[in-house]
C-alpha cells in the first residue's frame, strides 16, 4: 500500500539547518558534513551559477526537492576566494563534535553544528586569499549630522592580517577622495547611510558595502565595547580619538568579533591620522595618473609596477601605502630621502641588506593566521626565520656610523624580538616544515621526549612489519609476496595471482584471510597484521598529539611575543623600500628632489618614470623635458603653463610626467629629473578631457565638465593642476569657450600651478591678458608632408595642428586625406582664429571686474558686417546658402 509522506515533516538535520541559516541572515551558508561543504536551497542556486558546479536535489521540503551542491573541505579555500572576489559573504559551519559523540545522546540526534567564522573580503587571514602585495583593509564609515548642516564622517580601517589600525575624521565632500587613497577591499556602513541617495553613487563604486544594524554604529557604546577588546579600563591610555572615529572604531573591532566568532584577532590600539599630513588626491586623479591600476585595471603598467624594486611582500605593501599617502611635511619628506641617500651612496650596502632583506619571513601575517589559530608549521617558522634575518641586516648596518634618523629607528625595530625566543624556536622546528599542522612531523627530533619515544615505537613496529614480510615469504614459499598499506583494508599481504590460490588453501589458510582479488593481485590479512597495525596507528596518532600540543605551545609564545615581531616585521619593510628606492634611483638614473614648503616648481631634464622603462625595453630613448612652474620674480602665485601641439606629439605624457614626479618627490623617492625643486603640493589634480566612462553610463561630455568644477571649485595656491585636453568633448566652439574660462579662473581665482594641454591654439592668444601664464609646445618637424615628433617641449605655441598629417600616419587611405586636406583649406579661408582674436579684445577677463577695460576699442557694427562680407565666398555657394548668408547679414543690422 502506498505510504501517505507527511510533507510538512522537517528531518532533524534540515531543521539544525534552517535554524543556522536563519541565525545568519545575509551570508552563504557552508554546511559542513563530512568531507564536504554543503550548501543548501537558494544558496545552492547562487553558488552553482557562481562557481559552476553541479546542482543536484538532495531530500524534499515542504513537498519541493531541495536543491543541493557541495564543495570539497580540501578544496574549499579556491571555492571562498571565487566567491569573495564576486562580493559574496560566507558563513562557515562546522561538525563540534563526530557522529559517534552525537549518536550517544540518542539514536535520532543530528551531529552538533556551529558557525565558526564568517569570511568576507575584509577579514581574510589565509595566505592563498590574499594578495601578498596589497593590504587587505575593512574600513567602517559613521556619519554624524551636525547640527550646523554640515555632516562629519567619522573612519577607521584595520588590516586583520597585519593588525594595522588607523582612524580619521573628514567632511562628506572629501569621502571620496579618502576612500580612494585607503582602497578598502569591504566597506561598513549603517542600513540608513547604505540607502542615503547622496551616498549611492560612491557606495556603489565601492568592491563590497556591508550594511549593518544601528547597534554596531551605536555611539553611545563605541567606548565600552573599545575597551572591551583591548580589555582596558579606558581607552586613554590606547589613543586620542573623537566620538565620530570610535563609532567607526568600535564598528570594526564589534564586526571583527561577529566574523571571528569567539577568536580574538590581536589589533594595534588605533592610531588617529593627523588630518592634513598627507597629499589630497581624489579617485580620478588616481585612476587618470595610474598610480597603483592602469586605466585597463591592471597592476602591470602603473607607476606602482615600474618603481617597485621590493624583494618582500611586505615591503611592496609598504611601497604601495606610501604612493597612496604621499607626505606634505617637509621633515618627514627629508627623512625618507635621507635614507634613500645613503643607500644610493653605498651600492655594497645596498646589495647585501637586500640579499639578507629576501629571506626574512612576512611575520605580520604568519602572525594574524596563527592567533585566530588557521596557522601552520610554516608560520611558526617567522620567528625563528625573522630573527636571522635581522641579526644578517643588523650586522651588516653595525658597521657603518652616523645613518640617518629613519635607519635607525628600523634597527631599534629589528633589535626586539627575543633571541632567546628564537633559539627555542630554532631547536624546535624541523627543517622541512609541512604546510599543514596535521601532517605531523614538523618537530626536531631531540626537542621533546616524550615525542621521541612514541616515535620510535612507532618506527619500530614499522620494522616489525619489515621482519614479518621476510617471514612470511618463508613461510608460504612466495618469494614476491609483500606486505602493503592503504587507507581501504589497512596493511594487508599481497601476492601475484598465480599464487593466491597456495594462500587460500590448508593449511597456510588458518593464517591468511582473503580480503580481496584484483586482476594481477590477490591481497589477505592476518590477526598478527591487524594487531602491529593497531600499534602503528596509537603510535601515530600519539605521536601527532605530541607534536599538536607542541604546537599551540609554540603558537603560543609567537603571538605573546607579536608587538616585538611586528616591529621588527616594520623595520624589515622600512628598510627594503629604502634600500628599493635606491636600486630604482641607481638603474633608472633619478635624483635626489629638493622638497621645501615654498611654491616652487622646477624640473630639469623630467621624464615619466613609466614611459621612459617602456621605451628602453623597445630600444628607444625618451627625450627629457624641463617645466618651470614657480612664481617669477615679484610674483606671489605660481605659473601656468598652456602646451600646445598636435596629437602624439607627446602632451599628455609631459603633463603627467610633472605630476609623477611631485608624486614620487613626496613619497621620499628620488625622481627622474636631471634636477627638481619642488615646493610641498598638498592636492593634486589631474583630468583628461572626455575620457571613456562608458562604465559609469555617464555621458562622457558630463562626466570631464563635473571634474573639472570640483577643480576650479577646490584648488588653493598649493595645489597643483594638470588638465588635459579639456573641451575636447564637445562643439568646437562650446570647447573653447569652457576651456578659455577655465584658464581665467585658474589664473585669477585659484592661482595654483597648472600645466593645461590643448589643441585650441587659439587659446595661446590669453598669454597677452594674462601675466603668468606661458605658452609652451611640443616640438615637430614637417618633412616631406609628413610629420616628425620631436617630443621636445619649448617656449611658444605650435603653429598648427598637424591632424591630417597624424591621420596619415594612423593609415587613412590616401583619398580620404586628400580630400580632408581641401576642407581644411577652406576652413582656414574662413579664419576661425580671427574669432577668438575678437573674443580677446571683446570679454573683460574672468572675474577681473576693477580691471581697466580693455585698450581696444571693440569692432564697430559696420566693422563686423564687414568681416561677414568678407568670409562669404558666392562660387562657393549654392542658392539655398546663399539665400541663408542673405538673411544672416540682414539679421546683423
Ligand atoms: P599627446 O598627448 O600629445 O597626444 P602623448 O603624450 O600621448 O601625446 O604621446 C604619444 C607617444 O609619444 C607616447 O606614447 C610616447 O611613446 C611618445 N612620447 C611622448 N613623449 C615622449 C618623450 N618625451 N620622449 C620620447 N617619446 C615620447
Amino acid at each position: 500500500a502506498a505510504r501517505v509522506e507527511d510533507t510538512t515533516k522537517v528531518s532533524p538535520m534540515m531543521e539544525q539547518y534552517l535554524e543556522i541559516k536563519a541565525a545568519n541572515p545575509g551570508l552563504l551558508l557552508f554546511y559542513r558534513m563530512g568531507d564536504f561543504y554543503e550548501i543548501f536551497f537558494e544558496d545552492a542556486e547562487l553558488a552553482s551559477r557562481s562557481l559552476g558546479i553541479v546542482l543536484t536535489k538532495r531530500g524534499k521540503h515542504q513537498g519541493m526537492d531541495i536543491p543541493m551542491c557541495g564543495v570539497p573541505v580540501e578544496r574549499s579555500d579556491d571555492y571562498l576566494h571565487r566567491l569573495i572576489a564576486l562580493g559574496i559573504r560566507v558563513a562557515v559551519c562546522e561538525q563540534m563534535e563526530n557522529p559517534a559523540e552525537a549518536r550517544k545522546r540518542g539514536n535520532k540526534s543530528v551531529v552538533r553544528r556551529d558557525v565558526v567564522r564568517v569570511v568576507t573580503p575584509g577579514t581574510l587571514t589565509e595566505e592563498n586569499l590574499l594578495d601578498a602585495r596589497a593590504n587587505n583593509y575593512l574600513l567602517a564609515i559613521a556619519r554624524s549630522k551636525g547640527s550646523s548642516g554640515a555632516d562629519r564622517i567619522g573612519l577607521a580601517w584595520i588590516d586583520i592580517s597585519t593588525a594595522e589600525f588607523i582612524v580619521t575624521e573628514c567632511a562628506t565632500g572629501e569621502l571620496g577622495a579618502t576612500l580612494a587613497r585607503i582602497n578598502p577591499n569591504e566597506v561598513l556602513v549603517t542600513d540608513a547611510l547604505y540607502s542615503d541617495p547622496d551616498l549611492s553613487q560612491l557606495l556603489r563604486e565601492l568592491p563590497a558595502v556591508t550594511p549593518l544594524t544601528r547597534d554596531v554604529f551605536d555611539g553611545a557604546t563605541a567606548e565600552r565595547r573599545l575597551c572591551d577588546y583591548f580589555a582596558v579600563a579606558t581607552m586613554d591610555g590606547l589613543s586620542a580619538m573623537s566620538r565620530l572615529e570610535a563609532t567607526a572604531a568600535a564598528a570594526c573591532v564589534t564586526y571583527v568579533e561577529r566574523t571571528q566568532v569567539g577568536k580574538r584577532v590581536p589589533l594595534s590600539p588605533p592610531t588617529r591620522e593627523a588630518v592634513g599630513t598627507t597629499m589630497a588626491i581624489d579617485p580620478a586623479t588616481r585612476a587618470n595618473l595610474e598610480l597603483t591600476r592602469t586605466l585597463s585595471g591592471e597592476r602591470k603598467g602603473s607607476l606602482l609596477d615600474a618603481i617597485d624594486c621590493t624583494v618582500t611582500a611586505a615591503g611592496s605593501r609598504l611601497l604601495a601605502q606610501r604612493l597612496a599617502a604621499p607626505l606634505t611635511d617637509e621633515v618627514a619628506i627629508g627623512r625618507r630621502l635621507d635614507a634613500v641617500t645613503t643607500f644610493v651612496a653605498d651600492s655594497g650596502l645596498r646589495d647585501d641588506l637586500r640579499a639578507a632583506l629576501k629571506t626574512a619571513p612576512d611575520m605580520s601575517r604568519a602572525l594574524a593566521r596563527l592567533s585566530v589559530g588557521r596557522g601552520g608549521p610554516r608560520d611558526l617558522a617567522c620567528l625563528r626565520d625573522g630573527v636571522l634575518a635581522a641579526d644578517q641586516v643588523l650586522a651588516r648596518l653595525g658597521a657603518i656610523d652616523n645613518l640617518p634618523a629613519d635607519i635607525t629607528a628600523a634597527m631599534a625595530g629589528l633589535h626586539r624580538p627575543s633571541r632567546e625566543l628564537a633559539a627555542t624556536f630554532a631547536r624546535a622546528l624541523a627543517e622541512d616544515l609541512p604546510l599543514l599542522k596535521r601532517d605531523g612531523g614538523f618537530v626536531r627530533e631531540g626537542f621533546e621526549a616524550a615525542l621521541d619515544e612514541t616515535r620510535n615505537l612507532r618506527d619500530a613496529s614499522r620494522l616489525v612489519v619489515a621482519a614479518m614480510q621476510a617471514r612470511y615469504a618463508d613461510d608460504t614459499g612466495v618469494k614476491g609476496l609483500k606486505i602493503r598499506h592503504n587507507n581501504v583494508l589497512g596493511y594487508f599481504v599481497e601476492v601475484t595471482a598465480q599464487h593466491g590460490d597456495k594462500l587460500m588453501q590448508a593449511p597456510l589458510n588458518a593464517t591468511f584471510i582473503h580480503r580481496q582479488t584484483l586482476a594481477g593481485q590477490v591481497r589477505f590479512t592476518t590477526s598478527e597484521l591487524g594487531e602491529i597495525e593497531a600499534k602503528i596507528a596509537n603510535a601515530g596518532d600519539r605521536a601527532l598529539g605530541l607534536e599538536l600540543e607542541i604546537f599551540e605551545r609554540l603558537s603560543g609564545m609567537v603571538v605573546e611575543a607579536s608587538e616585538d615581531l611586528r616591529a621588527a616585521a616594520h623595520a624589515f619593510a622600512l628598510l627594503d623600500v629604502a634600500t628599493a628606492l635606491a636600486k630604482l634611483a641607481v638603474d633608472d638614473n633619478y635624483v635626489r628632489p629638493e622638497v621645501d614648503n615654498s611654491l616652487l616648481f622646477a624640473i630639469e631634464g623630467g621624464r615619466h618614470p613609466v614611459v621612459e622603462q617602456a621605451l628602453r625595453r623597445d630600444g628607444q630613448p625618451f627625450i627629457a623635458n624641463a617645466s618651470d612652474l614657480s612664481p617669477g620674480p615679484g610674483q606671489q602665485s605660481g605659473q601656468i603653463w598652456l602646451i600646445t601641439g598636435p596629437n602624439m606629439a607627446g602632451k599628455s605624457t609631459f603633463l603627467r610626467q610633472n605630476a609623477l614626479i611631485a608624486l614620487l618627490a613626496q613619497i621620499g623617492s628620488f625622481v627622474p629629473a636631471s634636477r627638481a625643486r619642488i615646493g610641498i603640493v598638498d592636492r593634486l589634480f589631474s583630468r583628461v578631457g572626455a575620457a571613456d566612462d562608458l562604465a559609469r553610463g555617464r555621458s562622457t561630455f558630463m562626466v570631464e565638465m563635473v571634474e573639472t568644477a570640483v577643480i576650479l571649485n577646490q584648488a588653493t595656491e598649493r595645489a597643483l593642476v594638470i588638465l588635459d585636453e579639456i573641451g575636447r568633448g564637445t562643439a568646437t566652439f562650446d570647447g573653447l569657450s569652457i576651456a578659455w574660462a577655465a584658464i581665467e579662473h585658474l589664473h585669477e581665482s585659484n592661482r595654483c600651478r597648472a600645466l593645461f594641454a590643448t589643441h585650441y591654439h587659439e587659446l595661446t592668444a590669453l598669454s597677452a591678458k594674462l601675466p603668468r601664464l606661458f605658452n609652451a609646445t611640443v616640438r615637430v618637424k614637417e618633412w616631406h608632408g609628413d610629420v616628425v615628433f620631436l617630443h621636445e617641449v619649448l617656449p611658444g605655441s605650435a603653429d598648427r595642428s598637424y591632424g591630417i598629417q597624424v591621420a596619415k600616419l594612423a593609415g587613412l587611405p590616401p583619398a580620404v586625406i586628400a580630400r580632408a586636406k581641401s576642407v581644411l583649406a577652406k576652413l582656414e579661408a574662413q579664419d576661425r582664429g580671427q574669432s577668438a582674436k575678437a573674443l580677446m579684445d571683446d570679454l573683460p577677463l574672468f572675474a577681473i571686474t576693477a580691471r581697466a577695460p580693455a585698450e581696444a576699442a571693440p569692432p564697430s557694427e559696420a566693422e563686423l558686417l564687414m568681416d561677414a562680407v568678407k568670409a562669404l565666398h558666392p562660387d562657393e555657394m549654392s542658392p539655398r546658402e546663399a539665400l541663408d548668408a542673405l538673411y544672416a547679414l540682414k539679421a546683423k543690422l
